[in-house]
């Protein structure tokens, strides 16, 4: 298997654990039972349910007429934006809880940058009656009020990280100090495909779950279970690794990362991370980031918190440097523009993370036969001030 995970958590040259000394039993005694516990029947039916009746899976996937004939291609929109919790972070939350619980745990802690992950983390904590933790950092705090909020309203505690730029790598520094502190009773849910093995292949197969569906429903729509190509935007690499899944081996099937470039690749406003990344460790894995020559992990920027990450997971670092899937650098404006086509044509209000997929309609030339599929990562709602302040619309 040409694009799998190995025993020891590698995709190619990226991925591995990377961590300190004291975090290794945590690690180890994740990475000894993760395939296990989630390979019972038991766990399966648990999240299969909870998914359905909780979450409101299967997603529809949607042929956006308006957008095919534009495009002058069959458009499908797999809405991970009907999600419960408005976005695709919870399929992962939801799994993440249920090996917590395999583990007898009985305390969660996680980290967020924009807030959706620590949402999502909250929810499913109130759902289980877990204790919730959730490290922000103090300036994301500032910036994304509401999310705050929520997570309170739903009785988890957010506690500020008061270090370095008060963003999300600290809000990850303070919650791996915590885990080093608490190994017996808590679990730490990392938000996407990053972090020390086994986080990458864990929260791949909890998203895999999309691709799962696509197939099923393409079977349905078209007769066959394969697009011409599969478009997700990368901010970690969680819904385009859930949404390249049961792809990843089918070559026929052409798969695009929209990731972020801000202001431009070349405007020091960027987080377009295999345009502008180099190999290096960050957040326990190896892979490619955005660092100064002397290796500082540099400080990235887009319109959209969700894509605001120096990295991406090694899954994509690999996708990337074998050439399997294509990457697609997509500006704060375009993204912008997309999203506001997209609300105009279909009635759907996007995420601006999802707008970036959106956004790659415009860079393609398709046959008419082509079978596109976008994943719709998330639902718009939380971007309204960010629709406002940009105002041109
Ligand atoms: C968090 C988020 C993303 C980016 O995270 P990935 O792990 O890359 O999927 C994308 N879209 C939405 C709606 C999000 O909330």
């Amino acid at each position: 298997m040409k694009y799998a995970v190995t025993d020891e958590g590698y995709y190619g040259n990226f991925g591995g654990a990377y961590i300190p000394e004291m975090l290794y039993p945590n690690v180890e005694e994740l990475r000894e039972r993760y395939l296990d516990i989630i390979g019972q029947s038991s766990f399966q039916e648990e999240f299969n349910k909870l998914l359905k009746d909780f979450v409101g899976r299967p997603t529809p996937l949607f042929l956006a007429n308006r957008l095919s004939e534009k495009y002058k291609a069959s458009i499908y929109l797999k809405r991970e934006d009907l999600c419960h919790t408005g976005a695709h972070k919870v399929n992962n939350t939801i799994g993440q809880i249920l090996v917590a619980k395999a583990l007898g745990k009985s305390k969660i802690i996680a980290e967020t940058g924009a807030g959706q992950h620590g949402v999502a983390t909250a929810t499913v904590c109130a759902l289980m009656g877990m204790d919730c933790i959730v490290y922000m950092g103090k300036h994301d705090m500032e910036r994304q009020k509401p999310n705050v909020e929520r997570m309170r309203i739903l009785g988890a505690k957010v506690v500020p990280a008061l270090s370095g730029s008060m963003t999300l790598k600290d809000a990850t520094n303070e919650a791996m100090r915590h885990w080093i502190n608490n190994p017996t009773d808590t679990h730490y849910i990392i938000g996407s495909v990053v972090g020390p093995h086994p986080y990458p292949d864990m929260v791949a197969r909890f998203q895999s779950v999309i691709s799962q569906e696509i197939k099923a429903q393409l079977i349905q729509e078209i007769g066959n279970p394969y697009p011409d190509y599969v478009i997700a935007c990368v901010g970690g690499g969680s819904n385009a690794a859930g949404a390249f899944y049961h792809f990843i081996n089918e070559e026929q099937v052409t798969l695009i990362g929209a990731e972020a470039a801000g202001k431009g690749v070349d405007s020091g406003e960027s987080a377009a991370t295999t345009v502008l990344g180099k190999p290096g460790v960050l957040h326990g894995s190896k892979t490619l980031l955005m660092q100064t020559a002397d290796g500082q992990v540099i400080e990235p920027y887009s319109i959209s918190a969700g894509l605001d990450y120096p990295g991406i997971g090694p899954m994509h670092a690999h996708l990337f440097e074998t050439g399997r899937a294509q990457f697609m650098s997509i500006t704060d404006e375009e993204a912008m523009l997309a999203g506001i086509e997209l609300s105009r044509l279909e009635g759907i209000i996007p995420a601006i993370e999802t707008a970036h997929a959106l956004a790659v309609l415009d860079k393609m030339e398709f046959d008419k036969d082509d079978v596109v599929v976008i994943n719709l990562s998330g639902r718009g709602d939380k971007d309204l001030d960010t629709y406002i302040k940009w105002g041109k619309y």
